[in-house]
C-alpha cells in the first residue's frame, strides 16, 4: 500500500498542511468536550464523531495517539464571549438541583451517545472542576503583564498579546459586533479568566482565589487542561466552527502569554500547531436548539427507529468542514446504504481475518481508501472506496475480511460484528413486539404456501395498521420495517 502523507487544514493558516508530529511517533490532541448542563443534541456530536475519525486517522497512519477531551462542568456562559450567566448554575436553578447532579447525569448521557456512535474513548476525560487549583496558578502567572482586575473578575487584555483574533479573523477594535457588557473593560474582545462572586451572593461552584471567591473563565480551562495533559505545543486542537472565532482566540491569547516571554508569536505559541474546525450540522425548522422543547438528541433518532449508526454514516458522508443539513429522509438514506453495506460483508462475518493485507485485486481500493483519508479527512471518498472493496468478488475471503476490518478501523461501524437484527429498532411508539411480527409472517407464509390469498393479504392489513410494512422481494432482504 502506498502511504500518502496526512495533510490537515489547519484553520490558524486556512491552509491544507502536512501533518509533521511535535513528538516523532505521537500524536496528541484535544477536543473541547461538552458543556453538560443539558444533553447534547446530534449536532454537538457531530463534533465528537469528527474528532474521532481524526483520531482513528492518526491511529491508521501509525501514530501513537493521545486525546484529551474535556467536560466542562463550569464557567461557560449563556453568551460564548464574556455575557450571560454560567450555563450550569441557570440549569441547576431552573430544576432545583445540585449543580453537581446536574453535570452527573448529563456527562452520562453524552458518554452514552459517544458509546451508541461508536466514538472511540480518549485517553483522558478531563473534568474541568479538577483542575481549578491550576486554573488559578495559570491566572496568577499571567495577571500581572496580561490582566487587570475589575468588581466582576480578572480580566484578560487582548491588546498584550500579538495578533489577537487571528484565528477568527476578526479586528478586536469595537463595532465589530461584540457586546461590551462589563463596564471598565479595556477591549471590547477582553474577557474574564477569573469571575468573582457578587458580594452578598453566594454561587453552588465557588472557590477562593487571590481574587477573593469566584470560578474560573471557561476559555481559561480548556488552556490549562490542554497545557497540564498534553504540553505545549501539542499537535492539534479541534472544536465545532463556532469555536474558531472567540473560545479558541482567547484560549491562544491566554497560551500565547504563558508559553512565552519574548515575542509573543501567534504561530509559535499558540499552544497547538494544527486548529481543526468541524462545520455544522444545521435543522430548517430550529429543532437543533436546545431551547426548543422537543430536541434533536441521538435518543429522539433511536425512538423513533433509527440506529445511531445511521447518524455515524450520515456524519461520514459530508466532509467535516461543509455544513451538513439534517433531514429524516437523509437520515433513512444513510440507514439504507449503512444496511447494504452490512449484507455484503455477511459472508465475512464468520471468516477469520488474514494477517496481511496484500492481494492485487484489493492493492487499488487500500490505496484510494488511504488517499481519501489522508486528504484531510475525506470521509465521502473513502466510504466510495470501502463499498468498492466490499464489493470486490472472487479473492480471499481471509484477506478481504482483513482489508474490511482495516477500513472500518478508520470509519468505526464495527460492521463485522453488527448483525441485521441490531439494525432493526423498534420505534418507541410502535404496538407490536418483533417476535410478534415474526410470528406473523410465519402464519402468513404458510398461508402463501398454501395459496390461501385472503388469509394473507389480511394478516398484511393487519400488520400494516400497526405500522408494519411487509417488504415482499426488498432487494437487501429485509422482510418488514417499522415506520
Ligand atoms: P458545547 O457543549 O456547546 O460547548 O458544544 C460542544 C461542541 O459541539 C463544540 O465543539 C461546538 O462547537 C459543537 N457544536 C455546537 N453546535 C453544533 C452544530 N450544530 N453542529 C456541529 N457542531 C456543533
Ligand atoms: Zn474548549
Amino acid at each position: 500500500m502506498t502511504e500518502h502523507s496526512l495533510t490537515l487544514f489547519n484553520s490558524l493558516t486556512r491552509k491544507a498542511e502536512t501533518f509533521a508530529p511535535v513528538h516523532p511517533g505521537e500524536a496528541r490532541v484535544y477536543s473541547c468536550g461538552p458543556t453538560v448542563y443539558n444533553y447534547p443534541h446530534i449536532g454537538n456530536m457531530r463534533a465528537y464523531v469528527f474528532a474521532d475519525v481524526l483520531g482513528r486517522t492518526l491511529s491508521w497512519k501509525g501514530y501513537a495517539l493521545t486525546h484529551v477531551i474535556n467536560i466542562t462542568d463550569v464557567g461557560h456562559l449563556t453568551d460564548d464571549g464574556d455575557a450571560g450567566e454560567d450555563k450550569m448554575e441557570r440549569m441547576a436553578a431552573e430544576k432545583a438541583q445540585s449543580i453537581w447532579d446536574i453535570a452527573r447525569h448529563y456527562t452520562q448521557a453524552y458518554w452514552a451517545d459517544v458509546k451508541a456512535l461508536n466514538i472511540r474513548q480518549p485517553a483522558h476525560w478531563s473534568i474541568a472542576t479538577d483542575y481549578v487549583p491550576q486554573m488559578i496558578e495559570w491566572a496568577e502567572k499571567i495577571a500581572p503583564k496580561h490582566c487587570y482586575e475589575l468588581d466582576s473578575g480578572l480580566y484578560f487584555d487582548v491588546s498584550t498579546v500579538a495578533d489577537y483574533g487571528r484565528l477568527a479573523r476578526a479586528h478586536t477594535d469595537e463595532g465589530e459586533g461584540r457586546i461590551e457588557a462589563v463596564e471598565g473593560k479595556r477591549n471590547a474582545a477582553d474577557f474574564a479568566i477569573w469571575r468573582k462572586t457578587p458580594p452578598g451572593e453566594k454561587r453552588q461552584m465557588e472557590w477562593d482565589s487571590p481574587w477573593g471567591k469566584g470560578a474560573p473563565g471557561w476559555h481559561l480551562e480548556c488552556s490549562v487542561m490542554g497545557g497540564a495533559l498534553l504540553g505545549f505545543p501539542f499537535d492539534i486542537h479541534t472544536g465545532g466552527i463556532d469555536h474558531r472565532e472567540i473560545h479558541h482566540p482567547n484560549e491562544i491569547a491566554q497560551n500565547q502569554a504563558y508559553c512565552c516571554t519574548n515575542g509573543l508569536d501567534v504561530a509559535e505559541n499558540s499552544g497547538a500547531r494544527i486548529w481543526m474546525h468541524n462545520n455544522f450540522l444545521v435543522e430548517r425548522s430550529g429543532k437543533m436548539s436546545k431551547s426548543s422543547g422537543e430536541f434533536l438528541r441521538l435518543q429522539l433518532l433511536i425512538d423513533k427507529g433509527y440506529h445511531p449508526l445511521a447518524y455515524r454514516m450520515m456524519c461520514l458522508q459530508a466532509h467535516y468542514r461543509s455544513e451538513l443539513e439534517f433531514s429524516w429522509e437523509g437520515l433513512g438514506a444513510a440507514l439504507t446504504r449503512l444496511k447494504r453495506m452490512l449484507m455484503a460483508a455477511a459472508p465475512l462475518r464468520d471468516v477469520e481475518a488474514a494477517s496481511q493485507v496484500d492481494h492485487p485485486k484489493l492493492a487499488g481500493v487500500l490505496d484510494a481508501f488511504d488517499a481519501a483519508i489522508s486528504d484531510d479527512l475525506n470521509t465521502p471518498v473513502a466510504l466510495t472506496a470501502f463499498e468498492e472493496a466490499l464489493a470486490v468478488k472472487k479473492v480471499d475471503a481471509a484477506i478481504k475480511r482483513a482489508v474490511i476490518e482495516r477500513m472500518d478501523q478508520v470509519l468505526g461501524f464495527g460492521l463485522l460484528d453488527l448483525s441485521r437484527s441490531d439494525l432493526r429498532i423498534r420505534p418507541k411508539a410502535a404496538q407490536i413486539t418483533e417476535a410478534e411480527i415474526d410470528q406473523a409472517l410465519a402464519r402468513r407464509k404458510a398461508a402463501r404456501a398454501e395459496k390461501d390469498f385472503a388469509t394473507s393479504d389480511a394478516i398484511r392489513d393487519e400488520l400494516a395498521a400497526m405500522g408494519v410494512e411487509v417488504m415482499d422481494g426488498d432487494p437487501l432482504g429485509w422482510d418488514w420495517k417499522l415506520g
